[in-house]
């Protein structure tokens, strides 16, 4: 579904829901005609003629934003400089993923491979897991991409990838956030680079330009005039400051990341598979290495936790 913003700026909605392996996509269909992100599956991208895309920008390495890549023959990829090893290393991508912890936090072997415990829609050409994509270049902070009456700037936005890119069209007020996407559930933090002080930072960057119009990856369209996206944007992070308080609040005790997770504090942890159960338990880590670092806690043992 191609939702019109301006003349020139369209939102690429999935014909399904914009939730994994799907997400929006924003079109400029400027004298340049660029795309950001490839993940609305092949029957949304159709009426537009992928092929006919002169650029595309990915706001980072997760699949339900680049398992469309293969779409767009025609285009020059550019992807976020930090994580731009991930598209051509199976290596660097694997290492990016944080499966080193998987022994550790999961207690055995990691055997399963992702697509393996998923299946795709007909319009998603790819499994899960690396691609090799050929990049023609790097995004860095503030690269701006003059397409004729559009200006994109890209912002770095790390935090849920540390590679993650936003875009903002100055000039139409419109910021496309990517994976800061105002899910009701919370940022996800859960890589190996992901960082939720840098998450902060980068919501802080969005509510300091104020855009007058907000797309997110999986979310709806918000607008300034309708809808508080700076409060949006705060409870957002708020969701994962309470989580990190309820973490804190169980550790009068020693406790270890398997005694928190028992708790389904990030949601329940019964019902997930095991690649959500390992997430959870990575964002537990990495709530813990921020509660150590700011002196809250502190590491009895190797494995134990407790407040200061
Ligand atoms: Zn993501």
């Amino acid at each position: 579904m191609i939702l019109d913003l301006t003349r020139e700026v369209k939102v690429i909605r999935p014909e399904a829901k914009s939730v994994f392996p799907y997400s929006n996509s924003l079109f400029i269909d400027d004298d340049v005609r660029l795309m950001i992100d490839a993940g609305a599956g092949g029957r949304a991208y159709e009426p537009i003629d992928p092929e006919s895309i002169d650029i595309l920008l990915v706001t980072h390495n997760h699949f339900d934003h680049v398992n469309g890549i293969s779409f767009f023959t025609n285009a020059q990829i550019k992807v976020g400089k930090e994580e731009a090893l991930g598209y051509s290393s199976p290596e660097a991508y694997s290492a990016w993923a944080g499966f080193r912890h998987w022994e550790k936090l999961m207690g055995r072997t990691k055997v399963e491979r992702f697509y393996q415990t998923v299946t795709m829609p007909e319009d998603v050409p790819v499994k899960p897991g690396f691609q090799d994509v050929k990049i023609s270049g790097v995004l860095n902070n503030n690269d701006v991409f003059d397409v004729g009456k559009t200006k994109i700037y890209a912002l770095h936005t790390p935090g849920h990838s540390h590679g993650h890119y936003a875009f903002y069209l100055e000039k139409e007020g419109i910021l496309f956030s990517g994976d800061l996407d105002l899910s009701p559930r919370g940022p996800w933090y859960a890589g190996e680079f992901s960082n939720f002080d840098d998450l902060v930072q980068s919501v802080e960057k969005i509510i300091e330009i104020d855009p007058r119009i907000l797309v997110t990856s999986h979310r709806r369209v918000f607008d300034r005039d309708k809808d508080d996206i700076v409060k949006l944007l705060q409870d957002f992070i708020g969701i994962a400051l309470e989580k990190e308080e309820k973490i804190y609040d169980l550790l009068t005790e020693p406790r270890t990341i398997e005694d928190i997770a028992k708790h389904n504090i990030m949601g329940d942890i019964s019902s997930k598979s095991a690649y959500a159960q390992f997430w959870d338990k990575m964002m537990i880590m990495k709530h813990l290495q921020r509660l150590e670092k700011h002196k809250r806690i502190t590491r009895i043992d190797e494995d134990y936790y407790v407040q200061a």
